[in-house]
C-alpha cells in the first residue's frame, strides 16, 4: 500500500521542523535562480528569462517521477508540464508562473533568498515561487516514503505570465490537444491561502486615425486628424455610460472603458495628420476580449470621418467562478478565510472551461509582490502546504 494513512499524514510531514526546512530550503534555492522576464530586464538583472528556472524544473520534476514536456512559448522561453500518474480518476493541476518582475529598484541582492525574521525574502518569493517550493518539498517528501498523491496532477511552471500572459494560452491549447478533462485548476498567486474566484479581463486597443498635413492657414487643403478623433472620443464615452449603467450578475462588478492617452499634431500651424487614441477596456464575467476589442474598433470606425487603424494590445478575458462551486467553498472553509475576488489579472484569463473549477490560490500577500522588498512568511508556507496537503488527497487535516 503506496498511500499514507490519512489520518497521520498531515503529523508525518510536520512533527519535525525539519520539514519545514525542507520548504524554505527550496525555495531560497529557487529565488537564487534568477527568471526576471525579458521585458523586465536591466542592468542589474542583465539578460535575462526564464530559461534556466526552466529547465532546472524540468530536472527536479524528472528526478521526482514525473513525465515531463516543455513548450517553447517563444524561443528559448518554455512552459514545462509535469505530469505525475495516481490511482484515481480525479486529474487536479496547478500553473506557477515562473517569471517574476524587475529587480532595478530593490534594495540589498534581489537573489539572496535569506531566511530572517520568519520570512524568505528575494524576486519571486511570494510571486510566485513559494508555491514550486511547497510542491518540490511535498512531492519530494513523499517519494523518499516510496508514496505519492492518489490523484493525477498535472504541473505547469508557465513562461511570460507578467507581461503578455501568453504561456497560459499554450498550457490550456496543450491541455486540449491532450484530451485531458482537468476537475480542478489552481492558478498560483499570492492570496494568503484564501480562495480568489474571479477577476476582471483586460483589453488594450490604439486607435490611430489618418488625415492630412497642410498649412493651418488654409485647413480646407488637409484632413484634420484630431478634429476627426473627437466623435471617436465622444462614442466611446457612450460606451462607457453604457457598461456603467448595465447592471450585472457577479461581484466583479460592471466592464469599463476608458480613453487614457492622446496623441497628435506637429506644430501650431501645421494641420495633423495623424491621432492616436489609446482605450483600456475592463471586462466583468460574460463578457469576451474578442468581441469587446472588436466592439471598440467597430465604434470607432462608424465615428471617425478619417480613416482608423487600430492595435490591439493585449486580448485577457475575464476569470469568474460561482463561490459556490466546492473547490472555493473547501479552500475557504480549510483557510478560514471567505472567497474575495481581485483587483490584478492572472493567468486564470485563459481557463475558461478548461476544468471544473479554476481558482486563483496561494500563500503570502500580494502586498508583497512586485516590491523593492519582497517576502513571504514562513508561516503561509507551512499553511499552504497544509492546504495541498488536503487538496492532493494525502491528509485529512
Ligand atoms: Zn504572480
Amino acid at each position: 500500500m503506496w498511500r499514507v494513512r490519512e489520518d497521520t499524514a498531515t503529523n508525518q510531514f510536520w512533527d519535525n521542523m525539519v520539514e519545514t526546512k525542507r520548504i524554505t530550503d527550496w525555495l531560497t534555492r529557487l529565488v537564487q535562480i534568477p527568471s526576471v522576464g525579458p521585458e523586465n530586464a536591466g542592468p542589474r538583472s542583465g539578460d535575462s528569462s526564464e530559461a534556466r528556472l526552466a529547465a532546472e524544473l524540468e530536472s527536479l520534476f524528472s528526478e521526482l517521477g514525473a513525465e515531463v514536456e516543455t513548450e517553447d512559448v517563444y524561443p528559448g522561453r518554455p512552459n514545462v508540464y509535469a505530469t505525475w500518474r495516481g490511482e484515481s480518476e480525479r486529474w487536479l493541476a496547478v500553473d506557477i508562473h515562473m517569471d517574476t518582475v524587475s529587480i532595478e529598484t530593490m534594495e540589498g541582492d534581489p537573489f539572496d533568498g535569506r531566511i530572517e525574521g520568519g520570512r524568505v525574502y528575494g524576486r519571486g518569493a511570494v510571486d510566485t515561487k513559494a508555491t514550486f517550493a511547497i510542491l518540490l518539498a511535498l512531492l519530494e517528501w513523499m517519494r523518499e516514503r516510496g508514496t505519492r498523491p492518489p490523484v493525477n496532477l498535472v504541473v505547469c511552471a508557465t513562461a511570460d505570465e507578467e507581461t503578455g500572459a501568453h504561456g497560459a494560452a499554450v498550457f490550456r491549447d496543450w491541455v486540449r490537444r491532450k484530451g485531458l478533462r482537468l476537475d480542478e485548476l489552481i492558478v498560483a498567486e499570492p492570496t494568503l491561502c484564501g480562495p480568489i474566484n474571479g477577476h476582471k479581463g483586460a483589453v488594450g486597443v490604439i486607435l490611430e486615425i489618418s488625415g492630412t498635413a497642410a498649412h493651418s492657414s488654409k485647413p480646407e487643403l488637409g484632413q484634420n486628424a484630431i478634429t476627426a478623433a473627437v466623435p471617436v472620443i465622444q462614442a466611446l464615452v457612450a460606451e462607457q455610460e453604457r457598461l456603467r449603467t448595465t447592471p450585472v450578475a457577479t461581484e466583479l462588478g460592471p466592464g469599463t472603458l476608458s480613453v487614457t492617452m492622446i496623441k497628435g499634431g506637429q506644430a501650431l500651424n501645421i494641420i495633423p495628420d495623424r491621432c492616436t487614441v489609446s482605450v483600456d477596456r475592463r471586462l466583468t464575467a460574460g463578457e469576451s476580449a474578442a468581441d469587446e476589442a472588436g466592439r471598440i474598433v467597430a465604434l470607432a470606425t462608424a465615428a471617425s470621418p478619417l480613416p482608423v487603424k487600430a492595435t490591439i494590445l493585449h486580448e485577457l478575458n475575464p476569470f469568474y467562478e460561482a463561490a459556490s462551486k466546492a473547490l472555493v467553498q473547501q479552500l475557504s472553509e480549510w483557510s478560514g478565510r471567505a472567497p474575495t475576488v481581485a483587483a490584478y489579472a492572472s493567468n486564470a484569463w485563459a481557463y475558461e472551461g478548461l476544468a471544473g473549477t479554476v481558482v486563483l490560490f496561494g500563500p503570502g500577500s500580494i502586498e508583497q509582490a512586485h516590491r523593492d522588498v519582497e517576502w513571504v512568511e514562513i508561516s503561509e508556507l507551512e499553511q499552504a502546504a497544509r492546504l495541498y496537503l488536503r487538496w492532493l488527497g494525502v491528509s485529512e487535516s
